[in-house]
């Protein structure tokens, strides 16, 4: 530790170490870079052979690493946790995260739409990145170290291990969530939150697709709909209006505007889908009613075709709404005018289930956030307990907001850390 810290004189005679970081995630990566970078002694256990599982397997192992925006737009990006993150997007914000991988030799590159991935296209170079970074700062990494407990004695913190008991005087918390178990993500560091009384909210798979009853579009599978307005209906009411790209899958709905609105979407649910775009369904209707008359020997769907509805659809369409599919303009009903108004811009799709943590690439829920300093990442119930990443009640839209929310909320724990390693 350098000289300008100061812990309690029985702490550092029984700490070995400044701090222990469990998880070797991005967040917790960060954070153990950052602590040794300010002179901590650093800690890093790993529960898999090696760290970083999910940064390989990310963005299809291209890894979306941030988003090109401005970084204030990204507080939008997290639900209704955005407010929480913003310090920690402040304190290291997404050009922060660009400048940093570039000064140690690995070009990013922003995609149409923003997205930025490492320029080789390959997740393994930003985790070697990290590594080496770990090393060069000094950072202790063991792995296949699951730590099964902590406990705290008199202010030092005892973490176990199968292979053994370590002290320290912070710990950070970063074991990501629960989804994608096949990563060693499995919910640990809810609980070992937990069992130092830090309150975990409810948590469910995110950024997950949705599997629909008695769902009409299978054969219409691979389809997709930029930027396709929908709604969410619990109970007959609406929930909230959502807007983005939906893609019909062979059981259900995906597409990153389906994975963003998933962390709000319950099973039982319903969701209505605009395929017509952003048309209203009485503005549709009116529509219709001028343009069938003008066109008497059309068929009705013919009509359809300024709106975004392939062909293949269009016919399913007609058919849901009891139109046949030879029916001339000159014979469309008012009636039949307001049925497939209906059917083209609030087509009911219930909700059977979400994919499970197997498929969902993020967790909603976690460390209860009105318990966490949004400065520093640390408990606010015991004090050295910091979190960052995933574990935290934060998940993000998909386009890089998950792993800049990593990074962001680790490196700010590594100063939270270095501060109460500083405090008298
Ligand atoms: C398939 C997939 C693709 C994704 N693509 C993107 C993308 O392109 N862009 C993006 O922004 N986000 C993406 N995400 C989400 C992103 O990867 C995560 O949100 C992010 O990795 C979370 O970082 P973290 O450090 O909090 O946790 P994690 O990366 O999950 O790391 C947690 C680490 O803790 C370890 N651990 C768990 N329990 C213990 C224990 N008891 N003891 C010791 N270690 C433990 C785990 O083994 C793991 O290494 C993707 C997720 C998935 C599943």
């Amino acid at each position: 530790m350098s000289d300008g810290m100061r812990i309690p004189e029985r702490v550092q005679q029984v700490a070995r170490w400044d701090s222990i970081v469990i998880g070797g995630g991005p967040a917790g990566l960060f954070c153990a870079i950052h602590a040794a970078a300010a002179g901590c002694r650093v800690l890093l256990l790993e529960k898999n052979t090696r760290p970083g599982a999910k940064i390989l397997v990310a963005g299809t192992g291209q890894c979306n690493i941030t988003h090109d925006g401005d970084i204030r737009s990204f507080v939008s990006r997290y639900g209704d946790h955005g407010k929480f993150i913003r310090p920690a997007l402040m304190s290291f914000t997404n050009t922060d995260l660009m400048h940093y991988f570039a000064a140690r030799g690995l070009a990013l590159r922003a995609e149409e739409g923003g997205k930025v991935f490492p320029a080789s296209r390959k997740s393994a170079d930003v985790l070697a990145v990290l590594l080496a970074e770990c090393d060069k700062q000094g950072v202790t990494i063991r792995c296949s170290e699951p730590v099964t407990g902590i406990t705290r004695e008199e202010g030092v913190f005892v973490v176990s291990t199968g292979a053994g008991m370590y002290h320290a005087a912070t710990v950070a918390i970063t074991t990501g969530g629960a989804s994608y178990p096949q990563c060693g993500t499995t919910g640990d560091g809810y609980r070992l939150a937990a069992s130092l009384g830090q309150p975990v909210t409810e948590t469910a798979p995110a950024l997950t697709p949705l599997n629909i009853r008695n769902y009409p579009f299978a054969g219409l599978a691979g389809i997709s709909f930029a930027a396709m307005p929908f709604s969410i209906w619990r109970d007959g009411k609406k929930v909230r209006d959502c807007t983005g790209d939906v893609l019909l899958t062979h059981t259900g709905l995906s597409g990153p505007g389906i994975l963003d609105a998933s962390r709000w979407i319950r099973p039982g649910d319903t969701v209505k889908l605009g395929f017509a775009g952003p048309v209203r369904r009485n503005e549709l209707a009116a529509d219709l009613a001028k343009r069938a008359p003008e066109n008497p020997g059309w068929w009705v769907g013919t009509i359809l075709a300024k709106y975004p509805i392939p062909e293949r659809l269009n016919r399913i369409l007609l058919g849901i709404s009891g139109i046949p599919e030879k029916l001339t303009c000159a014979h469309f009903s008012a009636a039949q005018r307001s049925a497939l108004a209906a059917t083209c811009t609030e087509f009911p799709m219930d909700v059977e289930s979400l994919g499970d943590e197997r498929v969902a690439m993020v967790t909603r829920g976690g460390i209860a956030l009105d318990t966490v300093n949004q400065k520093t990442m640390e408990s606010k119930l015991v004090p050295g307990l910091f979190f960052a990443g995933e574990v935290l009640d934060i998940d993000g839209d998909t386009g890089g907001y998950n792993l800049q929310a990593a990074f962001s909320t680790g490196y700010l724990a590594a100063q939270g850390s270095r501060k109460r390693l500083s405090s008298p």
